[in-house]
C-alpha cells in the first residue's frame, strides 16, 4: 500500500496552517502517507463504507434540512451526529470482519481504525474504489452519494488490489459555491480553520467573530456542501437502527438546548458523538446561534435566557453570550 503521492499535497496543505489547532495532524506528520510506518508489517488495507443516513429519512431530505437551517430557532446538528456514537458502532464491525477474514485464512495481524487522526482515510478509500474524493474533501460515490462513514483494516496480507475510483465531479462546484463560510478553498482543498464542522467540533477557544454569523443554527458540524451535492440523490439509508435519530437531538429548539446543565447534556448525550465536545463547547456553540436568532427578529425568551446563564459562565461562555446580547436588533 503506498500512498506516497498524496504526500507533496498533504506537506502543503499542513505548511499551509490548514489544520488549524488540529495539531495531531502535523505530529503524525508523513506517516498518515505510510500506512506500514503507522502499523509495522501492513501489506494491505481495507477500505470499507457504512452509510448513516437515518433509517425514517424521506425522500427529499435534503429539503427538510434546507429548511430546518433557516429556521433560525431551530437547532442544527449534523445528520451523522443525530444517532448513536459511529467511532463505536464502525470499529466493533470492523473487528468483527477482520476476524472473519481470520477465520477464512488463519491468524492474521489486523488493526482497525474509524475517522482516526493518522489515517488518510479518503486517500485509501479513493485508492480502494470506494469513492473518489469529491472537491469539497469526502469520499463520495455514484451509487452512494457521500453520506458515509469510512473505516480501515490494516493487515499484514498481500490482499489483490482493487481498482481506483473514477472522479465523476467534472465541473461542477456547487459545495465549492454553498459554503457559507468558503471553507473550501479550492477544489479538493479545505481551510479546517473556516470549516463550521472542524469549528463547532474540534475548535476548543473562541469562535472567530467574522465567522460566528455564518454559522448560523448550525450547533453541531454542518452538511452543506453534503445536501448541495447532486450525488446525494443516490445517498442510501442505513439498515442499521444505531443511526436512527434520536428526539433531542432532531428537532430541538436553541432554547430547549440552552436549558440543559450539564448533568443534562451528558444524559442526553449518552452514547452520541456529541458527548465528546463537552458541556462548554455545547454552549458556546449554543450561545453563537442564539446571537445569530436573535439578529433575526427580537426575541425576549432568548435574551432572558442568555442574560441568566451570564453570571455562571466561565470567561469564553461570557463572552460569547455578550456577543450575543449585541446581536438584538436596535
Ligand atoms: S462542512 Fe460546511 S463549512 Fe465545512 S466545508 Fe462543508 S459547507 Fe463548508
Ligand atoms: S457538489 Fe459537485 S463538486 Fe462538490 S463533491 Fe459534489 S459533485 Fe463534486
Amino acid at each position: 500500500m503506498n500512498l506516497s503521492d498524496a504526500e507533496p499535497g498533504l506537506r502543503e496543505w499542513l505548511a499551509q496552517g490548514f489544520h488549524g489547532s488540529m495539531h495531531y495532524m502535523q505530529r503524525h506528520g508523513l506517516k498518515r502517507a505510510r500506512p506500514a510506518e503507522l502499523v509495522p508489517g501492513t501489506v494491505s488495507v481495507i477500505s470499507a463504507r457504512l452509510d448513516y443516513l437515518p433509517r425514517a429519512t424521506a425522500i427529499g431530505w435534503q429539503a427538510v434540512e434546507w429548511q430546518r437551517l433557516r429556521s433560525a430557532q431551530q437547532a442544527t446538528v449534523s445528520i451523522y451526529a443525530r444517532g448513536r456514537d459511529y467511532h463505536k458502532v464502525m470499529r466493533s464491525r470492523l473487528a468483527a470482519l477482520a476476524d472473519r477474514l481470520a477465520l477464512e485464512v488463519g491468524p492474521i495481524g489486523a488493526r482497525v481504525f474509524t475517522d482516526s487522526a493518522p489515517v488518510l482515510e479518503v486517500e485509501l478509500a479513493a485508492r480502494s474504489g470506494v469513492g473518489w474524493r469529491g472537491k469539497h474533501t469526502l469520499a463520495l460515490q455514484r451509487e452512494g452519494g457521500s453520506m458515509f462513514f469510512l473505516g480501515e483494516i490494516f493487515v499484514d496480507l498481500a490482499l489483490p488490489a482493487s481498482a481506483p475510483a473514477a472522479a465523476h465531479c467534472g465541473t461542477c462546484s456547487a459545495c465549492i459555491d454553498i459554503c457559507p463560510t468558503q471553507a473550501i478553498v479550492a477544489p479538493y482543498r479545505l481551510d479546517a480553520r473556516r470549516c463550521i464542522s472542524y469549528l463547532t467540533i474540534e475548535h476548543e477557544g473562541p469562535i472567530p467573530l467574522a465567522l460566528r454569523p455564518l454559522l448560523g443554527n448550525r450547533i453541531y458540524g454542518c452538511d452543506d456542501c453534503q445536501l448541495v451535492c447532486p450525488w446525494n440523490k443516490y445517498a442510501r439509508l442505513s439498515p442499521l437502527a444505531d443511526f436512527d435519530a434520536r428526539a433531542p437531538l432532531d428537532g430541538a429548539t436553541l432554547l430547549e438546548l440552552w436549558a440543559w446543565d450539564e448533568v443534562d447534556f451528558l444524559r442526553h448525550t449518552e452514547g452520541s458523538a456529541i458527548r465528546r465536545i463537552g458541556h462548554g463547547r455545547w454552549q458556546r456553540n449554543l450561545a453563537v446561534a442564539l446571537g445569530n436568532a436573535l439578529r433575526t427578529m427580537p426575541n425576549q425568551a432568548m435574551q432572558q435566557a442568555l442574560q441568566e446563564r451570564l453570571d455562571s459562565a466561565g470567561e469564553l461562555l461570557a463572552e460569547h453570550i455578550d456577543w450575543a446580547l449585541r446581536q438584538r436588533p436596535h
